[in-house]
């Protein structure tokens, strides 16, 4: 990136901003040589980076995926879409920001974690001890559609009376 006025090479970004469609970033830069302020815009494609998954596999960092993730967490709860998708924008920033090729999906996870707190910490609470046992954003992400699911089934329809395995059920051979 040259500084348009002297052609410096050297500049430092001071504020990256996702575009609206989440597929361009504009970058304030500040020449080092005769701090003259720019502005950037690019691909966000050339600088993302890829996630390196639990079992070192990389796929590309998937906004989709973590709005998904953060709206299912705050259903019912008092947090706009307008503000899970500011909080997404940060997320992203915030990767974008570490200007890595490669970052472990844990570092994702607990970003998501923090921005969750931010957004509602009952939501945040609710979520984090299953988060954190997984370590891993497609399964946090498939764990936590499940366990809605069976919250939304349990509040519809009362707990079963007794287990339904009863005692000694397991042992199939009659007397
Ligand atoms: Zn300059």
């Amino acid at each position: 990136m040259k500084c348009p006025g002297c052609r410096s090479l050297e500049n430092r970004v001071i504020d990256s901003r996702l575009g609206r469609d989440g597929d361009m970033i504009r970058r304030r830069r500040e020449c080092e040589a005769c701090t003259r302020r720019f502005t950037t815009y690019e691909r966000i494609e050339e600088y993302l980076p890829l996630i390196v998954k639990k079992d070192g596999r990389r796929e590309p960092f998937e906004r989709l995926k973590i709005l998904a993730g953060l709206t299912k967490a705050c259903e019912k709860r008092p947090v706009s879409a307008e503000r899970i998708a500011a909080t997404v924008d940060a997320i992203e920033r915030s990767i974008l920001d570490r200007g890595e090729k490669e970052v472990v999906s844990t570092v994702i996870g607990e970003a998501v974690m923090a921005a969750m707190h931010d957004l509602d910490p009952v939501a945040s609470v609710r979520f984090a001890s299953v988060y954190r046992s997984f370590q891993d954003l497609d399964e946090f992400v498939g764990e936590l559609e499940q366990l809605l699911r069976e919250r939304r089934a349990g509040s519809t329809r009362p707990r079963p009376r007794a287990p339904r395995k009863a005692a000694g059920g397991r042992s199939g051979k009659g007397p």
